[in-house]
């Protein structure tokens, strides 16, 4: 009886790995009503990753021919550096780490990884060297354990748990009942906002991508566990190529580069000190939300 059940195990865990990849790609990038255009070109080789530079040139884009969205966006992350996206709701933010996935060709302009453009390497390949953070992971109905193991295959529990440690979740794990067996996603334990991002933070610390796309959460958080997440992430995204798509101005004043995005265009970069002294766009974003987080901590006294 075993060895009937053997291949349909296998057969299930082939349906799992394929079921969450789909679901962790429609949830990152709200994909549920498009369909995948792209395809690799004929006789299309590997990515040849070395250090992980990222670089747009010129980039014109939209989802639909009558309606652009970027325009000449042009940028470089030097690897190993952190390069932060903010901007008004609607500016392009998101489109530009979908574009960077290659879930979308551009329609001018060039985006390469370490100096091969996109287009012409396996999507595969790119899909590999790049690990995602996104604001809202979508965890599999199965233990902790497994979510997590999930960002490479063959993981051993020792490796999980290093894993988990790194992303500050580990204390957490330990203190359920059933520890890393514990079943967490729709039908089993519920995991908070704040819980299932460091999830998703221990499952790239085990993908150990060279390239690392973070999309900011815009829920709040409260004040530990976003201190607890910020750690994570500055430990997950030291020396790896880092696209942070950022909320919270606060988090990303370190940031070797922060583009300010308007309406598609890039309309202000540099350093945040640079930035505020500019007294531009940004300038203002920060005061505003200076102001409102001063609000928030005095309506919570
Ligand atoms: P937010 O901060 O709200 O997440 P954003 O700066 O990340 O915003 P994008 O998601 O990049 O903005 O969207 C840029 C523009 O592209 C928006 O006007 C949006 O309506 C449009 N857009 C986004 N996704 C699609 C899509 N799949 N099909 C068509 N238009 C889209």
């Amino acid at each position: 009886l075993m060895q009937l059940f053997r291949p349909l195990d296998m057969l299930g865990w082939v349906y799992r790995e394929i079921k969450q990849g789909l679901i962790d790609m429609e949830a990152m990038f709200g994909l549920l009503d498009t369909e995948a255009e792209i395809a690799d070109r004929p006789g299309a080789l590997p990515l040849a990753v070395n250090a992980g530079e990222v670089r747009f040139d010129g980039v014109d884009f939209g989802y639909d021919p009558e309606r652009q969205i970027l325009h000449g966006v042009s940028f470089a992350i030097p690897a190993g550096n952190t390069v932060a996206v903010v901007g008004e709701s609607g500016a392009g933010k998101s489109t530009l780490s979908r574009i960077l996935y290659r879930f979308y060709d551009i329609q001018a302009g060039r985006v390469t990884i370490d100096g091969q453009d996109i287009r012409t390497v396996t999507q595969a390949s790119v899909r590999a060297a790049i690990g995602i953070v996104p604001q809202d992971t979508v965890l599999f109905n199965d233990t902790i354990g497994y979510n997590i193991g999930y960002g490479r295959a063959g993981a051993t529990q020792a490796e999980i748990e290093a894993a988990a440690r790194r992303a500050q979740i580990h204390d957490f794990i330990v203190s359920l009942p059933q520890g890393y067996d514990t079943v967490v996603g729709e039908r089993g334990l519920k995991l908070s906002g704040g819980e299932k991002q460091r999830v998703a933070i221990a499952r790239t610390i085990l993908k150990d991508p060279p390239i690392l796309i973070l999309d900011e959460a815009t829920s709040a958080l409260d004040s530990r566990t976003e201190s607890a997440i910020q750690d994570a992430l500055s430990d997950v995204s030291a020396r790896r190529t880092t696209l942070v798509i950022a909320h919270r101005l606060s988090t990303i004043v370190d940031a070797d580069e922060i583009l300010v995005m308007d309406k598609g265009r890039i309309a202000e970069r540099g350093r945040h000190e640079d930035l505020l002294a500019k007294g531009g766009l940004y300038a203002e974003m920060w005061t505003r939300q200076q102001d409102t987080e001063d609000e928030t901590a005095e309506a919570a006294e």
